[in-house]
């Protein structure tokens, strides 16, 4: 933290306090060059980050958007509305673990298609078909091939 008297690089800080019922902490600041002293005030930051598009333009998160596109690759899978509820905390939870301002739309794919995976592999290949599209079927397969391998998977492989 820099010293807004003289801008030296070096402060420490020498009080810190929880202040407005523990949501914030107060530090008071003394500069190691000037001797002044200041007070900062920090709060955890815990809003949602803008999502930046592939066009490189920048929207809201927009978690009405996010439900729906889950809700259209779970499409008539035997998946609770609490299990994509909860998907959908995790993802968010993620989003704002990041502590970036803005993420790329892909971060958010690539968060759905962990959730999925966990939660019902049809939707998963669903999603993953449409967010990856894949190049060509062989690629296609291939996924397809790389989820039948997973040990963990619960589904039977169907021949
Ligand atoms: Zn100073």
């Amino acid at each position: 933290m820099h010293c807004p008297f003289c801008a030296a690089e070096d402060t420490k800080v020498v009080d810190s306090r929880l202040v407005t019922e523990g949501d914030q902490v107060r530090r008071r600041r003394q500069c190691l060059s000037c001797n002044e002293r200041f007070t900062t005030y920090e709060v955890a930051e815990l809003v949602m980050p803008r999502i930046i598009k592939q066009d490189g333009t920048r929207e809201p998160f927009d978690e009405r958007k996010l439900r729906a596109g889950l809700l259209r690759a779970l499409e008539k899978r035997p998946v609770s509305t609490e299990a994509v509820e909860s998907a959908i905390s995790h993802i968010k939870h993620s989003l704002q673990a990041t502590g970036e301002r803005e993420v790329p739309s892909l971060t958010v794919g690539e968060r759905v298609m962990e959730q999925l995976q966990k939660l019902d592999e049809v939707a998963y290949v669903r999603f993953a078909s449409v967010y990856r599209r894949f190049k060509d079927l062989t690629e296609f397969r291939r996924e397809i091939d790389r989820l039948e391998q997973q040990p963990e998977s619960k589904s039977e492989p169907k021949h």
